[in-house]
């Protein structure tokens, strides 16, 4: 059951209205909506307004018309709204978790973190809006002077997925605001809810209208291909598949777009002989239980030492049955419903095919009564390589485990991928896990933790798992061009 406080909440949005546009809320110009369900149960949450490309392009009117204001104001400015809606954010935490499970079903423990994570940007942003980059120097043959300066890109387009709503919206909104651009952000269709919440407490902290423009729609195609072929959108932020980010850096070239891409992954998580058991399988826990498994720093494969494997697989697995499933808002549910009847039948089909090829169930929790999108979590064992559920992202509850002896051979079975996003090793002994760590291809590496995810470090992956990084310096860097002056010094 939806909590009524919720249903309060979902009201006050107004989604019905929600394109949000130039500080206010209007339907979209053909006046369709569209149905947000509860994952867990089905219960229709809200009617949506569902926008075509005519919302698309309003949007970018509002976004290009607050870009003077908001470019030329002072960063100590930015910074403090920022620093507001981290206050504010952090004060709603409850309302905002609450919100989250509902449109996600993600379990309130996972949504209450994804809150305090997603405010956390807000924060760090606000103190890195202060700290523009630049630099004055004599160039090298002399004769002149060299400066180096920081400008925001311009109008900038985030696209976001629906498993993290508000940390994928505030991982790019806090940076771009920073950097002095305004932005159009087309969240997933799945989860708009958030994103409107969260453009409501921008503009309560003090951001002007039309800084932070909102567009829903079912149609993302017709709204961000819009976006790239207006010469006003100077930068596409991009968070989501990698086939879908193929296709907009496709489209992206046509006019050399800036793009940053933060795409999927196939996290492999590396158990060694010497490692912590109790500690790995706490990591393992996080790594692959957080969020229902629907993350894309989620561990896919577990490389574990056959000299240890009987005690991981054994406590790791006593964890998982024990693990409650069910709505996000009973108490005690750890794993909510998956995101759709689309992902829980993907699940299917990877674990019938690791089953076809071998594997075995060797534990499993208790399945839910529910009748939403549930899948049970599970491990498998004896799980060869070439099983999809290896090789692609799983994205969801189900643990493979592989067993390794040689150092070699795990090594190039945990690069054997086109991913590199996130990655885990656990070892007793530093200096190998760092020695390990960096021959992985990967952009993150947990070593001896289960979570790599931190505003303060750059988040982001190698290969086909994206371009640019995401939080920390980096991250303002991805809304700024450089430009420098050479002066004539004689
Ligand atoms: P998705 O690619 O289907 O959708 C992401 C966003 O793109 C949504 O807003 C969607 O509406 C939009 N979209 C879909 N098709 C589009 C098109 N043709 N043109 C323009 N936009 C389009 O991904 P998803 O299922 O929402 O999210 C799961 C994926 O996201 C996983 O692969 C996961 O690993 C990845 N992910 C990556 C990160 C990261 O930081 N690297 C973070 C979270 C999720």
């Amino acid at each position: 059951m939806i909590p009524t406080s919720v249903t309060a909440t979902i009201a006050a949005l107004d989604a019905a209205n929600g394109q949000h546009i130039a500080g206010a809320g209007r339907p979209g110009v053909d006046g369709r909506v569209y149905d947000v369900n509860d994952p867990a149960t089905g219960v229709l949450l809200s009617h949506v307004s569902d926008g075509g490309p005519a919302d698309a392009t309003a949007a970018v009117d509002a976004a290009a018309a607050a870009f003077g204001g908001w470019s030329t104001t002072a960063p100590r400015v930015r910074g403090e709204a920022l620093r507001k809606a981290w206050e504010l954010m952090t004060a709603r935490s409850e309302e905002l978790a609450a919100l989250i499970s509902a449109e996600n079903g993600k379990a309130l423990p996972d949504a209450r973190a994804e809150v305090a994570y997603a405010a956390e940007f807000f924060r760090w942003f606000s103190e890195e809006a202060v700290r523009p980059e630049g630099s004055y120097g004599e160039s090298p043959a002399g004769g002149t002077r060299t400066i180096v300066t920081e400008h925001p890109v311009g109008v900038a387009a985030l696209v976001t997925p629906w498993n993290f709503p508000a940390a994928m919206a505030t991982r790019k909104i806090g940076p771009a605001l920073a950097a002095g651009c305004t932005v159009v952000l087309k969240p997933a269709a799945e989860t708009p809810l958030t994103a409107l919440a969260v453009a409501q407490i921008l503009e309560e902290a003090g951001v002007p209208a039309g800084v932070v423009n909102v567009v829903n729609s079912t149609d993302p195609g017709a709204i961000v291909s819009t976006w790239l072929e207006d010469d006003r959108v100077r930068k596409i932020s991009f968070t989501g598949s990698t086939g879908v980010g193929r296709i907009l850096l496709g489209q992206a070239a046509d006019r050399i777009v800036n793009s940053s891409m933060e795409l999927g992954g196939n996290a492999p998580f590396v158990v060694a002989a010497d490692a912590d058991i109790d500690k790995a399988v706490a990591g393992a826990l996080i790594a692959k239980f957080r969020n229902g498994g629907q993350a894309c720093t989620a561990a896919n494969r577990f490389y574990v030492h056959a000299d240890v494997v009987e005690d991981f697989v054994a406590k790791f697995g006593a964890a998982i049955e024990a693990m409650p499933v069910g709505s996000a808002f009973e108490d005690g549910t750890v794993i909510g419903p998956m995101i759709s009847a689309k992902a829980v039948a993907g699940l299917t089909a990877k674990v019938e095919d690791a089953l076809n090829r071998g594997a075995k169930v060797a534990y499993e929790a208790t399945p839910t009564t529910l009748t939403g999108h549930f899948y049970t979590p599970a491990l498998l064992v004896d799980v060869p390589q070439d099983a999809k559920i290896v090789r692609e992202e799983a994205f969801g509850p189900v643990a493979p485990i592989i067993i390794w002896t040689d150092e070699a051979d795990v090594l190039r079975q945990v690069n054997n991928t086109e991913f590199g996003l996130a990655s885990y090793v656990f070892s007793g002994d530093l200096k190998w896990a760092l020695q390990f760590a960096e021959k992985v291809e990967a952009g993150m590496v947990g070593i001896n933790r289960g979570v790599v995810s931190d505003p303060a470090a750059p988040f982001g992956g190698v290969k086909e798992s994206g371009l640019g990084r995401e939080g920390a310096r980096e991250g303002v860097r991805a809304f700024t061009e450089t430009q420098y002056f050479s002066v004539d010094w004689s």
